[in-house]
């Protein structure tokens, strides 16, 4: 908990997401206590668990990758999907809210980190032709897109991958009429912010201590 009057400072014009995978229940109803009502999971089993433990008005969001045979699992309970990465899940994401008359509003996750061995996300030289190809899927709403900032202490390599996100994100408003960039984590939140993230999901920091 110490961190957190800092992290709420820091992010008051940016939408906190509480990243509690691997937290436990009365962790995360600390901060559902403290008035946070966006949480993130990334594992399908332990998003349902929790989600029909706790308050129903969670907002979830899912970010980690989905795949495919997990999505009837997860669509019950999320309001967010941040990790759309291929097309294949897009349209199954589709079939199973359709089934359920519901419209999910989802991130295109992309990939900027190009050194990073842990290679989910769209490239991002591929971002009109993935948009255009899954952007007439009627039950889902594309709001936004997200992305990781890549694993090193060299804060300039970090500012540079969200300087080139957000020049995508810039385009894709433009174009596509995206609202959301989430990006920043733990470590690297507020470089994210001064680079025009409008989300974080912060974890760690949160639940350490
Ligand atoms: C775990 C995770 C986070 C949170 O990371 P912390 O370093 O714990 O803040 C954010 N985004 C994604 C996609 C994650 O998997």
């Amino acid at each position: 908990m110490i961190h957190y009057n800092e992290i709420k400072e820091n992010t008051k014009n940016t939408t906190l997401v509480v990243v509690s995978k691997q937290q436990p229940l009365e962790k995360i109803q600390t901060y559902y206590d403290l008035d946070e009502r966006i949480f993130a999971e990334n594992r399908a089993q332990e998003l349902k668990q929790k989600a029909t433990l706790l308050p129903k008005d969670i907002q979830w969001h899912f970010i980690g990758h989905l795949q495919r045979n997990k999505v009837k699992d997860v669509i019950p309970y999320v309001s967010c999907i941040q990790s759309l990465d291929s097309i294949r899940l897009a349209k199954e994401i589709n079939k199973e809210c359709k089934k359920l008359n519901k419209i999910m509003p989802c991130l295109v996750e992309f990939h900027f980190a190009k050194e990073d061995t842990n290679k989910t996300g769209i490239d991002p030289k591929d971002a009109i032709t993935f948009i255009e190809a899954i952007k007439d899927l009627e039950h889902i709403q594309l709001v936004g897109m997200m992305t990781m900032g890549p694993h090193t202490d060299n804060e300039e390599e970090i500012r540079n991958t969200f300087k080139a996100a957000n020049e995508l994100f810039k385009t894709l408003q433009e174009k596509y009429n995206f609202q959301i960039l989430s990006m920043g984590m733990s470590s690297d939140y507020k470089l994210a912010i001064e680079n025009g993230s409008t989300m974080v999901r912060i974890g760690s920091k949160l639940f350490k201590d």
